[in-house]
């Protein structure tokens, strides 16, 4: 960037937009999955959470380390389903579709988490979508290098 002039970046394109602009479509796993059947969506999908649903419903997620911990007890990973294990509702730390990016930054960095489940504005219940860490960082990216160009 060095020697060049841009626009400053701004604050609305950077923190106020909504929510559904920026988020992806969630990793989601039945509740009578095993944790191997989750660790292996991790590697399959590519992703460090899982959001546990029925009919798109969300009751729990499951992370890296709550699969982690349960290596560590005497848990069979091939019987115990994944609801034994998730973090559940209400518990879980959501997001409303029409937040603004700035409320999930502060929700990921107020409660030490990596991402956040979407729920719809008209059915509460229902996930629609995610965002972690990484998608808000690809937005700011995102953002710098479009003003770059
Ligand atoms: P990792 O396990 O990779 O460090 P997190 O930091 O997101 O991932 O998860 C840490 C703990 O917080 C786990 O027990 C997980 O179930 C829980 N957790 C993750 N996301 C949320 C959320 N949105 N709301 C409540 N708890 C969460």
């Amino acid at each position: 960037f060095a020697g060049q002039n841009f626009e400053p970046l701004l604050f609305e394109d950077l923190y106020e937009k909504s929510i559904s602009e920026i988020m992806v479509p969630p990793v989601v796993i039945k509740k009578e999955a095993t944790i191997n059947d989750a660790v292996t969506m991790l590697f399959m999908h590519d992703v460090g959470t899982l959001y546990v649903t029925e009919n798109q419903v969300l009751l729990g997620i499951i992370s890296r380390k709550d699969l982690l911990r349960s290596t560590i007890s005497n848990t069979s990973i091939n019987k115990v389903p994944v609801a034994m294990i998730m973090t559940r509702m209400p518990n879980v730390v959501t997001l409303q579709e029409d937040e603004r990016i700035l409320d999930a930054g502060y929700k990921i960095i107020q409660h030490q988490i990596d991402s956040l489940p979407v729920i719809s504005k008209d059915n509460p219940a229902l996930v629609i979508g995610k965002v972690s860490k990484t998608v808000v960082l690809k937005h700011f990216i995102d953002e710098a290098m479009h003003l770059k160009k």
